[in-house]
Parts: C-alpha cells; sequence; structure tokens
C-alpha cells in the first residue's frame, strides 16, 4: 500500500496561485476537498472572490508582454525544465491525483502523470515550430506573410475527471505560444492543478504567467468568462454549462474553445476479433469508472456476436477489483463523490422500466460501502431513443445493443447529439475504412478504445463541441494570425487607386 497525500499540510497557505505564489481566496466561502474513497475531507479551502479573479488577470496581464515578448528557444527551454520538474515531482503528483478523485494508483502512475509529462515536453518542442503560409507576391505588386502571435490573457476552466491533464492540456499551448493563462480547475479538484503551477514557477516560468483560481463555476467561472481582460475562454466540461459559456463569451466577443460531452459509439462488425472487442469495452467503458469524455458507452454488436459479447462482457467485469486506490491490487476506484455514484445509479435505476441490468446496477457493501463506489454496470434492451443511450452518465455503464446491416450499425453510431469519440471492431479494412468516414466523431480508432497521444488532436464534432487540444491543432488554436503586406512598386499613384479616382 502506497503513502497517501497530505493536502492540509502541502496547502496551508490556501489554494489560489497567483503571481507565482499561493495564498487563501476572499470569497468568505469554504469548499472542502474529499477523499471519495473514504469520505473523509481533506483539505478545507477558501474559494475564490471576485477580487481573487481579478488579482490573477491583472498577473497574467502584467506578466503578458514579457513573455510574449520571449523568443520560442526561450519558452522551449522553460518547458523543457517544466517537464524535467514535473518527471521529478511524478510519485507526488499520482499521490495527490488519487487522494482527490479516488483514481487508483495504478492509473495516475501509468496514464495522468506520464501523459502529461509527455504534453509538456511535446509542447516544448511545438513552441519552436509555428507555421504560417509561406511568404510571397500573391498579387504582382505585393509582398504578403503570416505572423502567428498569442492572444493574450486565456482563461480556462476545467472539469474534475482528469484534472492534472486538463490543466496540461490547457496551460501548455497557452504558454508556449506565448499567451498567459488563468486556471479554474473544478471545485473539487484543485490539488495538482496548484501543484502544476508551482512547478512552472519552480521551472523558472515567470510569476503571472500561470495562475489558478480554485472558484466556484457559478460566480469564479462565470467573472473569468465574462472578464473584459480576458481574451479567449477555453473550456472543458458538461454541454449544458458549455453553451451558458458560450453566451456569457460571445457578450465580450472572445474566442472560446469547447471540449464538451461525450457518449461515445463501439461498433463491432461481425467478423471482428470478438476477445478483442470484450476486452476493449471493458477497459474502454470501466477507465477512470467511466467518468471519461470518450468512454465506450454505447456498444452495438452485429447481431451474429452479440449474444457471445454480452456473455463475454459479463464475465470480464465480473473480474474487475473494486478497492482502496491505494492498493496496487485495485483495477477500478470510487465515483468522484457520492452525488455523482447517486447519480449514476439513478440512471440505472430509471433504466430498469425499459431495460435489462445484466451485471451490477448496484453500489458494493462491506468496507467499500462508505465510499462513493458502483459496481461495472451491463445494460442490455434499452431502446435507442431512451435516456441510457442517449445521455451522457459518466460513470462505469456499457449498454449493448445489437444490429443487423452495416448501414445500421453505422447509422445508430452517429444517432446522438455528442460526437467526441467512437470505435470501429472489424478485421476487414474496408469494413473499418468506411466507419472511420462516416461516424461523426473527432476521433475515431479502429480495433482499440481510448489511448491518446500528444501530437494528435483531440476534440469534438457536434453537440461535443469545437476546438482541438494537444498536438498543433490546439497550438494554433492559441495564436491569432496577421496578414502583414508590403508594397512592392514604390509608386504613389498605384493601379488600383483607379477605383477611387478614375481616370484623373
Ligand atoms: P461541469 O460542466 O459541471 O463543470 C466544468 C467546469 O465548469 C468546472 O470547473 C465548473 O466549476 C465550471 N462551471 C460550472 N458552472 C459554470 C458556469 N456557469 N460558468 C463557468 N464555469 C462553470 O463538468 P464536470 O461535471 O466538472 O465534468 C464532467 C463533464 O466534462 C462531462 O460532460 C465530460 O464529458 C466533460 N469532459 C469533456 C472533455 C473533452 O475533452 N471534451 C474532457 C473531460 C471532461
Amino acid at each position: 500500500m502506497s503513502q497517501r497525500f497530505d493536502a492540509a499540510e502541502r496547502f496551508a497557505e490556501g489554494a489560489q496561485y497567483i503571481g507565482g505564489s499561493l495564498r487563501a481566496g476572499t470569497s468568505g466561502r469554504r469548499h472542502a476537498v474529499v477523499d471519495p474513497a473514504t469520505g473523509a475531507e481533506i483539505l478545507d479551502y477558501e474559494l475564490a472572490g471576485d477580487a481573487d479573479i481579478d488579482a490573477a488577470v491583472t498577473a497574467a496581464e502584467r506578466a503578458f508582454p514579457q513573455w510574449a515578448g520571449a523568443t520560442p528557444g526561450e519558452r522551449s527551454d522553460a518547458l523543457h525544465r517544466f517537464a524535467a520538474v514535473l518527471a521529478e515531482q511524478a510519485g507526488d503528483f499520482a499521490r495527490a491525483e488519487s487522494a482527490q478523485c479516488g483514481k487508483p494508483l495504478r492509473l495516475t502512475t501509468e496514464f495522468d502523470v506520464p501523459g502529461t509529462v509527455d504534453n509538456t515536453a511535446f509542447f516544448a518542442g511545438a513552441a519552436r515550430h509555428l507555421e504560417g503560409k509561406s511568404a510571397g507576391e500573391y498579387s504582382a505588386d505585393h509582398t504578403s506573410y503570416v505572423r502567428r502571435e498569442p492572444i493574450g490573457v486565456v482563461g480556462s476552466i476545467a472539469p474534475w475527471n482528469y484534472p492534472l491533464q486538463m490543466a496540461a492540456w490547457k496551460v501548455l499551448p497557452a504558454i508556449a505560444a506565448g499567451n498567459t493563462i488563468v486556471l479554474k480547475p473544478a471545485e473539487l479538484t484543485p490539488l495538482t492543478s496548484l501543484m502544476f503551477a508551482r512547478a512552472a514557477t519552480e521551472a523558472g516560468i515567470p510569476d503571472g504567467v500561470v495562475n489558478v483560481v480554485s472558484g466556484a463555476g457559478k460566480d469564479a467561472g462565470e467573472r473569468l468568462v465574462g472578464h473584459p481582460s480576458v481574451a479567449m475562454t477555453s473550456f472543458t466540461g458538461s454541454t449544458a454549462v458549455g453553451k451558458r459559456v458560450a453566451e456569457l463569451a460571445t457578450t465580450t466577443v472572445k474566442r472560446l474553445h469547447l471540449e464538451l460531452g461525450g457518449k461515445a459509439p463501439f461498433v463491432v462488425f461481425d467478423d471482428a476479433d470478438l476477445e478483442a472487442a470484450v476486452h476493449g469495452a471493458v477497459a474502454g467503458s470501466l477507465i477512470n469508472t467511466g467518468q471519461d469524455c470518450t468512454a465506450a458507452t454505447r456498444a452495438y454488436v452485429q447481431r451474429p456476436l452479440y449474444e457471445a459479447f454480452v456473455a463475454g462482457v459479463a464475465d470480464l467485469m465480473a473480474t474487475v477489483r473494486l478497492g482502496d486506490p491505494f492498493d496496487d491490487r485495485t483495477d477500478l476506484g470510487p465515483l468522484i463523490s457520492h452525488t455523482q455514484r447517486d447519480r449514476v445509479a439513478d440512471f440505472v435505476d430509471r433504466a430498469r422500466s425499459y431495460a435489462t441490468v445484466v451485471t451490477g446496477g448496484e453500489a458494493p457493501g462491506g468496507e467499500l460501502a462508505k465510499g462513493a463506489y458502483y459496481l461495472p454496470t451491463l445494460v442490455t434492451g434499452a431502446p435507442q431513443d431512451s435516456e441510457i443511450v442517449q445521455a451522457e452518465i459518466f460513470g462505469p455503464v456499457l449498454v449493448v445493443l445489437p444490429f443487423d446491416s452495416d448501414d445500421e450499425g453505422i447509422a445508430l453510431a452517429n444517432d446522438t447529439p455528442y460526437g467526441l469519440a467512437a470505435s470501429a471492431w472489424s478485421r476487414d479494412v474496408y469494413r473499418a475504412g468506411r466507419a472511420t468516414r462516416e461516424i461523426k466523431a473527432g476521433c475515431v480508432w479502429v480495433n482499440d478504445h481510448i489511448p491518446i497521444i500528444s501530437e494528435m488532436p483531440h476534440g469534438g464534432y457536434k453537440a461535443s463541441g469545437y476546438g482541438k487540444d494537444m498536438s498543433v491543432y490546439s497550438f494554433e488554436e492559441y495564436t491569432q494570425v496577421k496578414h502583414v503586406m508590403y508594397d512592392n512598386t514604390a509608386v504613389a499613384r498605384k493601379d488600383w487607386h483607379r477605383t477611387v479616382f478614375g481616370a484623373r
């Protein structure tokens, strides 16, 4: 069993990181970070108030000219040092993330933390590779070129499901491109975002370039989105809150980047490797206890494989070990909170009237009863238009439905408002190829489901939002393009002036 994480000692000064140091919030309202595995409070902190948001934006504004004026090489060096500091503190980050989220230490150690170190190293490289059209004479009389410039102060808002990775996905492309940032993590999970900002300072990134305000969504979040000195809003979270953020950002004409909810389909054609599909569906639906925007949530299985697939998934789900996140043997931790556990349970309970709960469908008893645990759950027989098939549940729940023709499988996959991710399972390259073309999602895996890599973009279609995280595509979102055009003729009376002066 690994050592747990002492948040109260680490954040004794407070849970706001502004201008390069930790301080307490000034809202007059407190919030508790709770270990969802036990229900024990691990930090009680004062939420950010309006004055804290304003102070963080001011710190970011002051830091902007110097950071934006640094050469790409200087920013790259700083990000390389940042990656090294994060790697040195990897164990600490993994324990903090497990403590606040209930994620198994195996997951944080092998996925969340190394992924973040790799993202940081990627953006250290990307910082030196800004691309644009080549300069040239697109009009015979002029030379044109493009400058890519940072946007200014970015205000970012992140969810609780992958707090460290979400902080990284927001902060890294923004600062690599020369912006400064104020990040608001979810109130349930501020710890690793604060540690991430502090590690940036330890790596020599100037004070004020990365600020974290730990505040409530409705007030701190809305203050940040509406702030006149914030030039861009980048939001990851639910589609419902994303719509509100979009409204607010529009009133101040901010650039907007929205990474919203998902309901990923998992389409198994009848020539698929059944063992691979079963393992892929269980791992892909249970990762992070199903609290993953790209999790496999709706498996559509072609009729000849349907029964064997359902039986295989039920058997494999029964082998998954729920337990203490700090125990190396634990496969699955609790949900983020008791509230989220009850929300998931309510979805499954409502589905009992129209569908079959094959396995799971309840919280475990015994030692785990005090935590926010819920058993891996398999549901069949639900109509395509039912809530359990259409709505984002964000828990360890997989719905399986049969289909007959390839046309039908693809149509069902596309039949929700979301379009974040999907997978297609087949040994036939043409069938799989068709699915990759016709499924409307920002990512389509073939014969796998979940892996992400720093070099490739992550982002949605449809109600899953717009804009990309990770990769050079996200880097480009945090820059604005300026066209510079030089006259080459050196004549006072240009040809085009005829449109104003006529023949004179
Ligand atoms: P949420 O939408 O409830 O909250 C997200 C963030 O928004 C939090 O920091 C919250 O405090 C803040 N917020 C809440 N109300 C706000 C308001 N009125 N104005 C401004 N900010 C406000 O989401 P959640 O429950 O924290 O996270 C789960 C959701 O995030 C799921 O829908 C999931 O699919 C989505 N998600 C999407 C991606 C992606 O890349 N597309 C990644 C991770 C999570």
